[in-house]
Formats: structure tokens, C-alpha cells, sequence
């Protein structure tokens, strides 16, 4: 009997564990698992709603002497990310500022962006934009690339570099700007007219660095040298050279990238015969120049326009801001494309960009002292 009943006794819990350990323990983890999961994903969501997309709505309006399709996906995708509609009013960007001016205060204008920070500085000096303190701002955009009281804040870069005809010079012989006034340069040299910014900015870099009597030395060299009277854009020149009216020519990147990915065989064809001089290695450093955003003076959506200029300097905006036009990212952290990765790495100036806006007229004053058509 006793013998019977702890046979029995062992059986039933056997049996008792058995079914503990099969069924309920189970069903109990599977379910823990899965609260667990659901539990993670909800508190991502919150996460990603609080770092990138907060909701504020409302509506902001852009004006933009930017003009590429790429540069609207990225303001779609920040409608996405907050509710913000963005209203993009395109033109020129002389234009977008005198329009500004006509305004005034009724302007609908919250954003402008420029290509050059000379045409930013004519904004600022006819109190057409507002200071922006952001930190986000400050600390993606470096110091000599925004204004210092936030007026206006560098988008993307660009170098103004010499573009050499690969069959006909040795790279060796051209390293400065300088050195495109030396005389075995006669006739050789391709640069668009005096009335064009970024020549004028080129020139107001140098007053800044070397002072006005240098500035005025090469703006002098330059016109004795001009292969032919200055005429078109960029592009224009860097065609001249392929074509065999000059060696050199005086360019920005965003060009011959552009050159080198068009849809018209020729242009690739006259950028693969150019190559790439960045000048004052050893010196003041490459001309570099931006294009940039200042918030409007007149702005009714200060909070809209200020999370717009933030999220195009975030790393995840930069990259695909900058490549929609060969251009290099302003944010240190983000590396430029693999083409312009493929010409090196360079050394710019190191200049605050206000000062080619106060050099400005002092720059043209040369060029007109000196003949510069
Ligand atoms: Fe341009």
C-alpha cells in the first residue's frame, strides 16, 4: 500500500509538472515577448516623434534662387516630419531681393536663400533679414560660414578653383591666382565679366587677405591676360578652353560637376578634358563661397522658418542638399560626393564670408579702375 502510494503521489506531480512546464510557463513568455516588442516599438515611435519630427504645422514661405528638384524632396520630406507646408517662391536671386525690398513689411517672404554671400550681405544691409539664435544652427554651420549676429547661415559650398586644359598645361606651373597673371598666361585666360558676384567676391576675398593694392596688382594681370573680351557664364569659359581659345579658366566646382553629368554628350566631353587646380595650397587657401538662408524681417512664421533652417544644416538634409548641385555640405560631419571627393581635399580661405559683402564695393571700384568689361 505504501509502496502503491508513492507511486501514485510521484505520477501525479510527474503529470502536474509536466503540464507546468509545457503549457502554462509557455504561453506565459510567449506573451511577456511579445508586450515586450510591441512595448519597444511604441517607445521608438516616441523617440522618433521628439528627435526629428515634431509636429508644429503652419506654413512657411520660401524665396529661393535655388532651383533644383532635388532641393524640393527635401522640403517635402520636412512637411513630412513636422506638418509645415513650405510655399517655394523661385527667381533670381537680385530679383528675389529686390522684391523683398518692394515688400517690406506686408512681404509674405518667412526664408531666402542665395547662391553667394554677397548677395545675402545686400539683404542684410537693406534690413531685409532678421538674426537667428540657434544652437542647432551654430553648431552645424561653422563660424566663418554664417554671419556672426545670425543674420544668415552658409547651405553649401562651393570652391572657385582654375580649370586647366589637361592637354596643353602642366599643372605644375599654376598653383596660385596669381599665377594666372604671369606672362607665358598671355591670352590664355577665361573669366566671365566684372558685373558677375562671384568674380567680385573672388576679388573682395583677396582685399580681405592681401590687401587692396595686391587685389588690384591681379585684377590688373587678369585683363592683360583675358583670352578674349569676358563674356557668359562659368560654363562659357570652361567651353572656351576646351575649345582651344585659352588654357585656363576660372570657375566654380558646381560647374564642372554639372558639365561632367549633363544630359548633352558635349558638355560631358569639354568637363573631361578639364582638370581641377585648387590655388593658394600653400598660401591663403582656395576661394570658397556659399549658398546660404536668412530669416526675412518681415516673417509671420518665425517658428516654421527657423525649423526649416535647422533641418536643412542636419546631417541627414546636408548630404542631399549639397549633391543636388555638386556642391560640398557645410556641416563638417557630412562628406561630400565621391566626385568631388575625386578632386581632393583642399584648404579655403579662412575668412569670415561677411567680409566679401564689406569688400564688395571696393572690389568693383578695382575693376572698373583696371578695365574689367
Ligand atoms: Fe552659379
Amino acid at each position: 500500500m505504501k509502496k502503491w502510494f508513492l507511486f501514485s503521489l510521484i505520477l501525479l506531480l510527474t503529470v502536474l509538472a509536466a503540464c507546468g512546464n509545457t503549457e502554462e510557463p509557455q504561453e506565459e513568455s510567449s506573451s511577456n515577448d511579445q508586450e515586450e516588442t510591441e512595448q519597444e516599438t511604441a517607445e521608438n515611435e516616441t523617440e522618433n516623434e521628439t528627435n526629428a519630427s515634431e509636429e508644429i504645422g503652419g506654413e512657411v514661405n520660401l524665396y529661393t534662387g535655388r532651383h533644383y528638384e532635388t532641393d524640393q524632396e527635401l522640403y517635402d520630406k520636412f512637411t513630412e516630419q513636422t506638418g509645415v507646408k513650405v510655399n517655394v517662391i523661385k527667381g533670381d536671386d537680385d530679383e528675389l531681393i529686390a522684391r523683398m525690398a518692394r515688400e517690406g513689411e506686408a512681404s509674405p517672404a518667412d526664408l531666402l536663400i542665395t547662391a553667394d554671400a554677397g548677395r545675402l550681405y545686400r539683404a542684410q544691409s537693406q534690413d531685409l533679414l532678421q538674426s537667428v539664435d540657434s544652437e542647432v544652427l551654430n553648431e552645424n554651420v561653422p563660424e566663418n560660414l554664417r554671419e556672426e549676429s545670425g543674420q544668415w547661415f552658409g547651405l553649401t559650398k562651393r570652391a572657385r578653383i582654375i580649370a586647366y586644359n589637361k592637354e596643353t598645361v602642366n599643372p605644375e606651373e599654376i598653383q596660385t591666382y596669381m599665377d594666372l597673371t604671369n606672362e607665358e598666361f598671355q591670352d590664355k585666360v577665361l573669366i566671365r565679366s566684372s558685373s558677375n558676384i562671384y568674380n567680385q567676391s573672388l576679388l573682395a576675398s583677396m582685399i580681405a587677405l592681401e590687401g587692396e593694392e595686391t587685389a588690384k596688382q591681379w585684377a590688373e594681370g587678369i585683363v592683360n591676360n583675358m583670352a578674349r573680351e569676358p563674356k557668359g557664364g562659368d560654363r562659357d569659359q570652361a567651353k572656351a578652353v576646351a575649345a582651344g581659345e585659352g588654357d585656363l579658366a576660372v570657375m566654380n566646382t558646381y560647374y564642372l560637376g554639372k558639365m561632367l553629368n549633363s544630359e548633352d554628350a558635349e558638355e560631358v566631353k569639354v568637363g573631361e578634358q578639364l582638370g581641377v587646380i585648387f590655388p593658394n595650397q600653400d598660401s591663403t587657401g582656395a576661394h570658397v563661397n556659399i549658398s546660404g538662408i536668412g530669416m526675412a524681417a518681415s516673417s509671420k512664421n518665425t517658428e516654421q522658418a527657423q525649423a526649416l533652417m535647422e533641418f536643412l544644416t542636419t546631417e541627414e538634409a546636408q548630404k542631399q542638399f549639397a549633391e543636388a548641385n555638386y556642391e560640398y555640405p557645410v556641416n563638417p560631419d557630412v562628406a561630400p560626393s565621391e566626385l568631388l571627393q575625386s578632386w581632393g581635399e583642399f584648404e579655403a580661405q579662412d575668412i569670415n564670408l561677411s567680409q566679401l559683402g564689406e569688400n564688395n564695393d571696393a572690389a568693383i571700384k578695382i575693376m572698373n579702375e583696371v578695365g574689367w568689361k
